[in-house]
């Protein structure tokens, strides 16, 4: 064999080494590709390599059209929408959002919370959602308009923070008007009202030697315009407590005094209608972040109703417990129960259960629903629990007061931010 023959047959030998490797890898591929697609064959393989790339496709044309629709849809919201990313920098602003604060379309995206909005207080709710999971408030845009925006500021389960912005200055402007249409209103009623009363008062004392007919007549005048009195009194404190233009007096409020003192003067009342007032109260409970008056008069308001709906007689109880984080207060008593279709609206102002069984007792519609907005202004809840004919419980807490005792003047129910998650 000569050399060439001999460099021939050694390249032949290197050809079909690297002919087998490759078929030896190609076959390794395959297999792999098979163990992972679980396809039977080559065939097969392709088939299934095809279309998960058409599903790949699909899948990111649809990302795109949802992030299209998306933004479409932000667009067309007249409320404002802000997202922000964990470092609190703007990621996205609608077009509502720049219209709201009063920015230069497009300015916010990219920049930082504060230099965005230019607005520590909204940078504030982001953060507090940031923080701990939601955050609200309501504030007057520092600018030309001076709109009252509200905000509402939710953590996404992913990352960062969501802004919702909605202008209410409207809303808020008519409910100033209806406010202070009721608070004249009032006023205007009061002056007439007091004279009635007067006079028919003066009618009684004078009418003594009438007749009983006469004295009768002149009785009812004088409760009708007691009722009508109390209804202008209520409507005027529920037109105030709505508003947010009472301010709540805070302090630390032991509800355990509240209910004694509460219970000791409406004793008499009770026993009129021939109830006792029962007391089931602890000796001592935290207490309270509240208005002392208000959370008095929200107990007057129901230990009220619990005599007037009890014809029967018997025992109310008033109650008092500490729960985790919360003190509650309760006031039981045996009277006529409320239909289970009325527990919710009960506290919607001027719902009667039943005008015909109302009749007589007097009442406005009022009371609970002023018990409500106090109760909720200090950040607790109110409840009633009741089957019809066997009696009724009305339930309302308060959260403990955090820390040392607090007082002072603070902003009503719509005012500030809060925190929640
Ligand atoms: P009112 O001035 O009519 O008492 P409220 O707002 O205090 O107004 O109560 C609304 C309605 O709820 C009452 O008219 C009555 O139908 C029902 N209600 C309230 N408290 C009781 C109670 N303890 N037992 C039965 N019904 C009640």
């Amino acid at each position: 064999m000569d050399t060439v023959e001999i460099l021939f047959i050694v390249a032949l030998a290197i050809l079909l080494g690297w002919a087998l490797a490759l078929a030896i890898s190609r076959g390794r591929m395959l297999d792999s590709l098979r163990d992972a697609t679980g396809a039977a064959d080559a065939d097969d393989i392709e088939r299934r390599v095809r279309a998960a790339l058409e599903e790949a496709e699909d899948a990111r044309w649809n990302a795109e059209q949802t992030s299209h629709d998306t933004d479409y849809l932000t667009e067309l919201l007249t409320a404002g929408v802000v997202r922000l990313a964990d470092d609190l920098t703007v990621e996205f602003a609608n077009g509502a959002a720049h219209v709201m604060l009063e920015r230069r379309p497009g300015s916010m995206a990219g920049r930082s919370a504060l230099e965005a909005f230019v607005d520590a207080r909204i940078e504030g709710i982001a953060r507090t959602a940031m923080e701990f999971g939601s955050s609200n408030g309501e504030l007057t845009v520092r600018s030309n308009s001076g709109a009252t925006v509200t905000v509402r500021a939710r953590r996404s389960p992913v990352s960062g923070v969501w802004l919702v912005l909605e202008d209410v200055s409207e809303l808020r402007r008519l409910q100033r008007m209806r406010a202070e249409f009721i608070d004249n209103l009032s006023h205007e009623l009061r002056t007439p009202l007091t004279t009635i009363s007067l006079l028919a008062e003066t009618a009684a004392r004078d009418a003594e030697s009438a007749s009983p007919r006469l004295r009768d007549r002149i009785s009812k005048i004088e409760v009708e315009t007691g009722h009508l009195t109390q209804m202008v009194n209520e409507l005027l404190d529920l037109s105030r407590i709505e508003s947010g233009t009472v301010r709540l007096l805070l302090d630390d409020v032991d509800l355990v005094k509240v209910a004694q003192t509460t219970s000791e003067r409406l004793r008499l009342f009770a026993e009129r209608q021939g109830l006792r007032i029962d007391l089931d109260l602890p000796d001592r409970v935290s207490p309270v972040r509240g208005d002392e008056d208000r959370l008095g008069q929200v107990l007057v308001n129901l230990l009220h109703n619990a005599v007037k709906f009890s014809p029967n007689g018997g025992a109310v109880v008033v109650g008092v417990r500490e729960d985790p984080g919360e003190v509650r207060v309760w006031v039981k008593d045996p009277g006529i129960g409320v239909p289970r279709a009325d527990l919710a609206r009960i506290f919607e102002r001027f719902y009667k259960v039943d005008r015909a069984r109302a009749r007589g007792r007097g009442g406005t519609g009022l009371g609970l629903s002023i018990a409500r907005h106090v109760v909720e202004s200090h950040g607790g809840r109110i409840w009633a629990e009741s089957e019809e004919g066997s009696g009724s419980t009305f339930i309302f807490t308060v959260p403990v007061a955090p820390g040392g005792p607090i007082s002072g003047d603070v902003p009503g129910p719509d005012a500030g931010a809060d925190a929640g998650s």
